[in-house]
């Protein structure tokens, strides 16, 4: 087993580097005290292709495979999460679902334009009353001649309140459960669509969260994305993908941990010598350095599965679960480096830990992973 990187991976990670110390890092602070990132940031994503990794040339993106992906995303969760959960969202929940669902007059109206970030995506799952119990949503999706009137709230939705286009799932057929389920491509400009920002978010508060409220909303037939009633299989074999990538931001964090936290153990000294010379504040880096490793090499094992055509699913479960239970530990570790000090915004550690805290809840809860790893392992549902 090979776990080096190739020299296009190596300079994709690199380019990722440079992009994040160039247009994020020096805006970290000021994006999340003013609960939002600038929105130049998603052009310039498109611009330096981010946000086409892995899709095709002809629709405007770069072909990469899913390692390349991983390790972009993984630089920019270490930059600042709100900016890699636009990628993971835009990308990862529509760009790439459109291209695996969606009709060739689908794919050449959006995919050049949000793989160039002229165009932004979200995608709409959860509603008020169903985030883990997605499939037994109650937005409505009803026939009337060649169009489709929707009517439902969508809720917590990612990219929301910028987004041009939405994924939405809604009921189109009276089949119980998660069969009735089909998956519909909304401009976001459609008459009846209105967007509420969700604020004081604990993290991710430079991300553009929104509540999606659809009333009558009417969009054509040829607005289905995937067949009428595979709106769940659609979701879930998207989320599946998805977890790999808040996996690997996950893995952003957790390095970024370590980073701050080693820098700041080698200078604050305290008892005559500095805190890397005690040897608890050393458990507490060897703690975080060992979830580092763990959480990116069970990352790597699902981008490798996908590009070499496997199974994922149980994998990418595995992977987010233990991701993003280590980004919370390792971030609340760097913080214990930092002393009183951590408790503060203008060191990095305290943002770090409320970025990493909805990674447990998002793409399927901690709980939610278990129960498919459990079903994997015992041939048992207990949902
Ligand atoms: P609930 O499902 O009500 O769960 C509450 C608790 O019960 C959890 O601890 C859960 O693990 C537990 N629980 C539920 N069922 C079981 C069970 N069977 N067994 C054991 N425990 C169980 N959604 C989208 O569609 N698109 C987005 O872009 C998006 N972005 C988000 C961004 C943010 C910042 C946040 C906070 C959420 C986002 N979500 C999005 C929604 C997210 O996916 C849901 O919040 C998540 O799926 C959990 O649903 P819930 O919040 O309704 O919690």
């Amino acid at each position: 087993m090979n776990l080096g990187l190739s020299e296009e991976q190596a300079a994709v990670q690199e380019l990722a580097r440079d992009f994040v110390a160039r247009e994020i890092a020096p805006h970290v602070v000021a994006w999340d005290r003013a609960e939002q990132v600038d929105r130049s940031i998603v052009r310039k994503l498109g611009e330096v292709g981010f946000l086409g990794l892995t899709i095709d040339e002809e629709y405007g993106g770069s072909g990469g495979d899913h390692l390349a992906y991983c390790l972009v995303t993984e630089e920019l969760g270490r930059g600042d999460s709100s900016v890699r959960g636009i990628v993971s969202v835009s990308l990862g929940l529509v760009t790439k679902t459109i291209q695996s669902w969606g009709t060739e007059e689908q794919k050449r109206e959006w995919l050049p334009r949000l793989t160039a970030g002229e165009a932004l995506g979200c995608f709409g799952l959860t509603e008020p009353g169903t985030g883990s119990d997605a499939g037994n949503l109650t937005t409505r999706a009803v026939r009337d001649g060649d169009d489709y009137v929707i009517n439902g709230t969508k809720m917590f939705i990612t990219n929301g309140t910028w987004a041009d286009v939405a994924i939405v799932f809604a009921r189109s057929t009276d089949a119980p459960g998660h069969k009735g389920v089909s998956a519909f491509l909304v401009p976001t400009d459609t008459p009846g669509l209105t967007r509420n920002t969700i604020h004081g978010k604990l993290g991710l508060r430079g991300q553009a969260t929104a509540e999606l409220v659809l009333e009558d909303v009417r969009v054509p037939a040829s607005a289905l994305l995937g067949p009428e009633g595979k709106g769940f299989t659609v979701a879930m074999s998207t989320l599946a993908k998805g977890r790999m990538s808040v996996a690997a931001g996950c893995v952003g964090i957790a390095q970024a941990a370590l980073d701050c936290a080693l820098e700041y153990a080698g200078q604050r000294e305290q008892f005559g010598k500095t805190i890397a010379h005690h040897q608890l504040v050393q458990e507490l880096l060897a703690d975080i350095a060992l979830d580092v490793d763990a959480a990116r090499l069970l990352v790597w094992r699902v981008a490798d599965l996908i590009d070499r055509g496997l199974p994922f699913t149980v994998e990418a479960s595995k992977a987010k679960l233990f991701a993003s239970e280590a980004a919370v530990r390792c971030a609340n570790n760097a913080l214990q480096v930092f002393g009183g000090y951590g408790f503060i915004d203008e060191y990095p550690a305290g943002k770090l830990l409320r970025d990493a805290r909805v990674m447990t809840l998002y793409e399927g809860t901690s709980q939610i992973q278990k129960l498919l790893i459990g079903r994997d392992l015992t041939g048992v549902s207990a949902f």
